[in-house]
């Protein structure tokens, strides 16, 4: 395979705004769900067969009391060696040589979906529970081999997130990790040898969200 195209999601750079979330859902042509208040500004609460961006809210307290918000534009990571692709029998899932995206089709109605979401290490595969299809995000396939940016990427008032050759993407992580590092010793690019969709923290990943660097 090439070496394909990478998402870099910056979150020192996120605001939560969930402009990528709501442009995930308009070029997808999907539906808002109805939600319940929780408690938490973070809405819709997980992915769905409808949702394949969720942005993760999460808020504490540091030890000297300052409040802190945690935000976690969350996504497929469009991983190098992707596990859920191990039960696919034929083109239900595809793989593809250029980008490196993994795209489920129409297919995916006879595949096994609790044997695919048990083996993806970021909780990512949602099933349709009326058709059986499995859904989630493309890496807006249908863009990028037009010669597009991912409608997510495009939204992004701050530069959190940005797409590229997969090389580049690399470089670019380790210069923002770098430069993050002087203010927060903790940050680090998750898994980057392994994901398409590299996210850069700067605190435990484990605060983010429980799948953020992955199980
Ligand atoms: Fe598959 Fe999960 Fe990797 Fe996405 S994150 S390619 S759904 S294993
Ligand atoms: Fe964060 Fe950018 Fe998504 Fe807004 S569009 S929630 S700043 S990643």
């Amino acid at each position: 395979m090439a070496d394909g195209k990478s998402i870099l999601v910056d979150v020192s750079r996120c605001t939560g705004c969930r402009g990528c979330q709501v442009a995930c859902k308009q070029w997808n042509g999907l539906p808002g769900t109805r939600t319940k208040q929780t408690g938490t500004y973070q809405n819709p609460p997980d992915f769905s067969h409808q949702t394949f961006k969720v942005v993760r809210f999460e808020d504490g307290r540091t030890k000297e009391g300052k409040t802190y918000w945690h935000f976690f534009s969350d996504m497929c990571r469009h991983c190098m060696n992707p596990p859920c692709l191990a039960g696919a029998q034929g083109d239900e899932m595809i793989h593809d040589d250029a980008t490196g995206a993994v795209v489920y089709t129409e297919g995916t109605s006879k595949s096994d979906f609790e044997m695919s979401l048990s083996v993806c290490p970021y909780n990512i595969p949602r099933q349709d529970p009326d058709t059986k299809v499995m859904r989630k995000c493309t890496m807006c396939f249908d863009r990028i081999t037009s010669g597009l940016t991912p409608a997510c990427v495009l939204s992004c008032p701050t530069g959190a997130m940005v797409f590229g050759e997969r090389d580049a993407m690399l470089a670019e992580a380790r210069r923002r990790v770098d430069i993050l590092k002087k203010t927060w010793p903790r940050a680090q690019a998750l898994n980057a040898d392994d994901v398409r969709v590299i996210f850069i923290v700067t605190d435990d990943p484990l605060k983010y969200h429980k799948y953020a660097a992955g199980v």
